[in-house]
């Protein structure tokens, strides 16, 4: 008889609650990114308080059936939509904080250029908690300057941590991680910056992939995977980035909007998603998936506030290939924090 797995819960520690279960009230059309970015800035524009929160809630419920625990969620931050999104999710956050830890991120998702206002909105998201800053390193022409900027305003408003959508293209040419990295030495901000994606990494020369993973390491650097990246780019180097020591974390990315229709925000089904693409088959491949969503946040807050939540996941099983190939339902879920409210 197998013993079951239990853990404090899972990670998500990249998703978009504010954009989540955009379908099927909106029809998903397949088209090239940018159209379908349109199409999200039409939507997005048309988004109201209570919309966003009752998507949210929605997508969140469907990460906490399947025994999430912590999420990290970007929230889009510009003229469009303005702060919308940010108090819709501080509420959420509020109202479920007995069932999991969810840190949020004010994110530039469309760009300096586009909307040279969205700098000043994303001034005012610090001010409303503890949120942190995130950019897009190809959202704006001169990639470099992004992320100059998007430190700069960190900086000044005493951002927790940065996060930047990084190399999410796959090309070589897009290639800011070890700029990123830098950055982060330069300034004094090692182990508080998180690179999404990294794709472009699976394509440079082995060489230059090397030493970028190097640097990475050397500046507490971390980077978050997401499986589903493979619909339409590369995904990073991540048996290679888990070898260096980086911390390497998985999220889910979009759920059921425009850029994802079908993302349900179970993390092991993510999980078996890049077991298959990246070939982590030998057992201790597997279990590295499974260390992957369930490593301590890297915010000590988060993680203070994790250990607070007092949570218990438990599955049928400990056998983590069957984890991965059926990635069940937990059998029970359970948080200290429930059980103690009156
Ligand atoms: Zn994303």
């Amino acid at each position: 008889m197998t013993q079951p797995w239990s853990t404090r819960g899972l990670a998500n520690e990249h998703a978009h609650l504010d954009k989540g279960m955009l379908v099927p009230g909106v029809a998903y059309a397949d088209a090239p990114p940018a159209v379908r970015g349109g199409w999200t800035r039409e939507h997005k524009a048309k988004f109201t308080k209570q919309n966003i929160y009752d998507r949210a809630e929605a997508a969140l419920q469907s990460m906490l059936r399947y025994g999430t625990t912590y999420i990290r969620t970007h929230v889009d931050v510009d003229p469009l939509v303005g702060l919308k999104g940010i108090e819709a999710l501080l509420d959420l956050r509020r109202d479920y904080a007995k069932q999991a830890v969810i840190d949020i991120t004010a994110f530039n998702q469309e760009g300096f250029e586009r909307f040279p206002e969205t700098a000043e909105l994303l001034e005012e998201a610090l001010a409303m908690g503890r949120i942190g800053l995130g950019g897009h390193t190809l959202t704006d022409s001169d990639g470099e300057a992004h992320i100059r900027r998007l430190f700069e305003i960190a900086e000044r408003n005493g951002a927790p941590w940065l996060e930047f959508h990084t190399d999410e293209s796959g090309k070589p040419e897009h290639f800011l991680m070890p700029f990123i990295a830098e950055e982060s030495l330069k300034r004094g901000w090692a182990g508080k910056v998180y690179a999404i994606h990294c794709n472009s990494l699976a394509n440079v020369p082995d060489l230059q992939a090397e030493k970028a993973i190097e640097l990475a390491a050397s500046t507490g650097l971390h980077v978050i995977a997401c499986p589903t990246a493979i619909a339409t780019r590369a995904i990073t180097r991540t048996k290679q980035l888990i070898q260096s020591g980086i911390r390497v974390s998985m999220g889910s990315d979009n759920i059921g909007d425009l850029f994802n229709p079908l993302g349900g925000g179970n993390m092991l089904q993510y999980a078996q998603l890049l077991a298959y693409v990246q070939r982590f088959y030998e057992p201790g491949e597997q279990r590295a998936l499974l260390d992957m969503l369930t490593l301590e946040p890297a915010d000590a807050e988060a993680a203070r506030r994790l250990a607070e939540l007092g949570s218990r996941v438990a599955y049928e099983t400990d056998r983590t290939d069957v984890l991965l190939a059926h990635a069940p339902r937990p059998v029970s879920i359970e948080t200290a924090a429930a059980l103690n409210s009156p």
